[in-house]
């Protein structure tokens, strides 16, 4: 049977851009895509780089604070939302334009049309066209929900944060994962009086223990007024009018507040609403995500899904190496599974989070251990006279001997982390780490000289 082309991508994402990009430009195959938003999907357009780019921006009062304590004449005056929107907009629009050269320069046709699986090998588009494809790689993302109560659509969702007009005076930030965490230090930081109610006992839920417990002591320490245990039992709008103007809030605490905005930040969907999926033969599972197999496939053989909308590990740089593993295996002919094991992260909170493999207590069930950890003040906030700590911890097995866990709470410590990263990855054990000659003076030096460990379990 002939097709159209040998690959359909649904979705204009990292990892379907990847995707068929490389089917197209290194295999040679005849590659479609099509996107009904903008090319570059959540991470580009609507996630980590305007949100990057907002942690920078608000980290300016903090440089200009501590500027002074080091004899410079600062003032950090006021923030321009409307010049950085301005900015921010114009190098989404030129990141988008990159995306969809590199799909054209390698050959890829797009269409800017919303798609709908018609069967194992049709696609049909918004546009009327129907298209027949060898394989169909579905790389359609996720979007954030609002929880399911009354008036929910008076909150924004994160999509919503890059577009506003102005900035809200205050803020009621609902949720404890990533997304709250690094919206309310940022907002915090632009000048923005930041509430946020989570519902459970402590932020970031997954997360080793005392890494989650510093980074919640330090959002509360720079003035976010953090009520962990506290919900919304009820929203209105106080002038009865649905688009925009104050919200008043109950909380299951009994308290009763104003914001100017609320946004939650209560989890993410994938999609795959409306795309004849379950039809077409394609197993959804509980939250609506595509069940896939290590190499992507999904139960209709000429089927593919990768990245958000397969709820694995919901990260662009891992949706990217599924997108890179789905050609290697199905246009190279080398069957190549997804390693989602020890992937490093950051949570871009104020201080920075940056971690690999299990937390102390993930690891304390798995097996015996050795904890080696410091919390200290750095020496530039230190000589400032503020009192931000950090937090260096690794766990190590102690059979082994292997480090199983590395977590760093600290300015930078994305960046840090990338580097431990390859250590871990490569089963590095904790003596390999005590060889490794300190980089002086620097805050990550601390990883390689705790000598002894701070506790067992
Ligand atoms: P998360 O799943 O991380 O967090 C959702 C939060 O909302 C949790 O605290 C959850 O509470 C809470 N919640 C869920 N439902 C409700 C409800 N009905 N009422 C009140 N609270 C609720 O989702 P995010 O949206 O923050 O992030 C989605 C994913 O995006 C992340 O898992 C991550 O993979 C990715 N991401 C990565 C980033 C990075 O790498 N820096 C940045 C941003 C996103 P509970 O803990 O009790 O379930």
């Amino acid at each position: 049977m002939s097709f159209d082309y040998d690959l359909f991508v649904i979705g204009g994402g990292s990892g379907g851009v990847r995707a068929a990009r490389v089917a197209a430009g290194q295999t040679g195959a005849r590659v479609a895509l099509a996107e009904d938003d903008r090319y570059g999907g959540t991470c580009v357009i609507r996630g980590c780089v305007p949100k990057k780019l907002m942690v920078f921006a608000s980290e300016f009062p903090e440089i200009a604070e501590t500027g002074r304590a080091y004899g410079w004449n600062m003032t950090e005056g006021d923030f321009d939302w409307g010049v950085f929107r301005g900015k921010l907009h114009a190098e989404l629009d030129r990141l988008e334009g990159i995306y969809r050269n590199l799909l054209k320069n390698s050959g890829v046709e797009s269409f800017d049309a919303r798609a709908r699986i018609k069967d194992a090998h049709t696609v049909a588009l918004s546009t009327g066209e129907e298209f027949t494809a060898k394989h169909i790689l579905v790389a359609t993302g996720g979007r954030p929900v609002r929880p399911d109560m009354p008036n929910a659509h008076l909150g924004m969702v994160s999509d919503d944060i890059f577009l506003m007009d102005k900035l809200p005076k205050s803020i009621l930030i609902v949720g404890g994962g990533y997304i709250a965490c690094e919206f309310a230090c940022v907002l915090h930081g632009l000048g923005v009086e930041v509430t946020q109610y989570y519902r459970g006992a402590q932020i970031l839920r997954g997360f080793d223990e005392e890494a989650r417990g510093l980074i919640a002591d330090a959002m509360c320490e720079r003035g976010i007024n953090l009520h962990t245990g506290t919900n919304i039992v009820d929203m209105q709008s106080v002038s009865g009018d649905a688009e925009g103007g104050p919200i008043r809030v109950k909380a299951t605490n009994g308290a009763e507040a104003e914001f100017d905005a609320v946004l939650f930040a209560t989890g993410r969907a994938p999609n795959t609403d409306n795309m004849g999926l379950e039809e077409a033969g394609v197993e959804l599972g509980r939250g609506g995500e595509i069940v896939v197999d290590a190499y992507s496939q999904t139960r209709v053989p000429s089927i593919y899904a990768i990245g958000d909308v397969t709820n694995r590990v919901n990260l662009t740089p891992v949706a990217i190496r599924e997108g890179m593993a789905f050609v290697e295996t199905v246009f190279n002919g080398n069957p190549t599974p997804v390693d989602h094991d020890l992937i490093p992260s950051a949570v871009f909170t104020q201080p920075e989070f940056g971690t690999i493999g299990l937390s102390e207590e993930a690891a304390a069930e798995q097996e015996p251990i050795e904890v080696y950890c410091t919390s200290f003040r750095p020496m530039k906030t230190s000589f400032a006279d503020r009192p931000d700590r950090v937090l260096m911890k690794l766990i190590v097995s102690q059979e082994t001997r292997k480090v199983l866990g590395c977590h760093i709470v600290a300015p930078d410590a994305g960046e840090m982390i990338q580097l431990a990263g390859i250590a871990v990855k490569m089963g590095a054990t904790k003596e390999d780490f005590d060889r490794t000659v300190a980089v002086h003076p620097t805050m990550s030096e601390e990883l390689v000289t705790m000598k002894t460990p701070t506790r067992t379990a």
